[in-house]
């Protein structure tokens, strides 16, 4: 129960497990061009130039910010923790002259001081974490995209903590870079980097004066080769990853065969589940409003008088959570993942060893609250 890489459904595994196929093969080919065609359905665009590239979600960052900015273009960022801190690295190291917009730990500036930012410095690109990792902060994507454009900015969201979990229609909304990895709501084992690319993006991709310095992360070197997977006319500039890509091609499969409203709404519920069940342990959640708490993470402070070794008595007690990982408040909360496969049983499960790990730090009293709270939550009419 991290926020990934998370637990893998069978059949996925299956894949990455089976007789890897030439790049070339038929079947392969067609495969491929299945997972691109599905990846526009996931992030909501009929438009959307899909790219799957082998490579963490950081290759990902810069796959899909590194292609339509230039040196010196003005960059601002809606910093909600260490991921848009890592998106401001990146773009300051391409040269993009970098703003941050941060909040306290756990906020997000609201749209309209994005605005007033805007209004007072031009950007060519505005760039947000979906869902940051560090902080379990969902920002408002669509208000902040909105805004963006309407002061003539691209769009640029990274969704690796969301894309699968979280409510995104890259069309309607006005995203114009959607960018993600395979290890969490995508449900496929770590390896790939995903980046969608809508039709401003490439425009602005193939305006730019002067190209990227990078063969590997260049769109030049991979349209080719998405546009002809699609085409069924496999194009080589570097050998895919065929068993992650046929992994994926499963994953994507199950999850529009749940249907992305019903999946969204599966993460939305058991998210509340695991909210009112650590709520009722007296446990207070990173983020500063409620609107702000993601469906794909929970980041949760420690109580008073109990330190991190409270995540491996959780673990002894079953369940894996992780750490913390926000610099400023590493060592005072602990994180839980609840996407892709999660179900019901897993939010109980993880509550049951969370009160026991609980209860071994000395912090017993409120035993069978969180499972009660939870319970009850899961047996509201959806
Ligand atoms: N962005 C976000 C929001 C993330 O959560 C992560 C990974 N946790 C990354 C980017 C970087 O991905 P990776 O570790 O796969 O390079």
């Amino acid at each position: 129960m991290i926020p990934g890489p998370v637990e893998f459904e069978p059949e996925v595994l299956r894949a990455l497990g089976s007789p890897t196929k030439s790049h070339l093969d038929p079947d392969f080919v067609e495969c491929f061009g299945r997972v691109l065609k599905g990846l526009r359905d996931v992030h909501g665009t009929t438009a959307g130039q899909p790219f799957v590239v082998a490579g963490s979600g950081t290759l990902a960052m810069e796959l899909g910010a590194g292609n339509v900015v230039s040196e010196g273009d003005p960059v601002v960022i809606v910093d909600t923790g260490y991921f848009s801190e890592r998106m401001a690295t990146i773009l300051t190291r391409l040269g993009c002259r970098v703003t941050r917009l941060s909040a306290p730990v756990g906020g997000c500036i609201s749209p309209s001081e994005l605005d007033a930012a805007l209004v007072k410095e031009s950007a060519v690109m505005v760039c947000m974490t979906h869902v940051d990792t560090s902080t379990g902060v969902r920002v408002p994507v669509e208000a902040m995209a909105r805004v963006a454009r309407a002061r003539g900015a691209l769009v640029l969201v990274d969704g690796v903590c969301a894309t699968g979990g979280e409510a995104l229609a890259m069309d309607g909304w006005g995203v114009d870079v959607a960018l993600t990895a395979s290890q969490k709501a995508l449900g496929v084992p770590p390896g790939l980097a995903v980046v969608m690319a809508g039709p401003r993006a490439l425009e602005t991709f193939r305006k730019r004066a002067t190209k990227g310095r990078s063969l590997y992360l260049s769109w030049d070197e991979w349209l080719p080769v998405m546009e002809g997977y699609e085409a069924k006319k496999p194009v080589y500039f570097a050998t895919p990853p065929v068993n992650l890509v046929a992994a994926l091609d499963v994953s994507v499969g199950q999850l529009l065969r749940e249907g992305l409203g019903p999946r969204i709404a599966r993460h939305g519920r058991m998210a509340a589940a695991f909210r009112a069940g650590t709520q009722a342990l007296g446990l207070r959640p990173v983020p500063l409003e409620g609107p702000l708490l993601a469906n794909t993470l929970s980041a949760l402070y420690l109580p008073e008088g109990v330190d991190l070794s409270l995540v491996a008595r959780i673990r002894d007690e079953g369940v894996v959570v992780a750490g913390g990982l926000h610099p400023a408040i590493r060592t005072t909360y602990f994180r839980v993942g609840h996407m892709g496969a999660v179900q019901e049983n897993d939010v109980l499960a993880t509550l049951g060893a969370l009160e026991r790990g609980l209860a071994r730090s000395g912090q017993g009293a409120a035993a069978g609250r969180g499972v009660a709270a939870a319970q009850a939550a899961l047996a509201a009419p959806r």
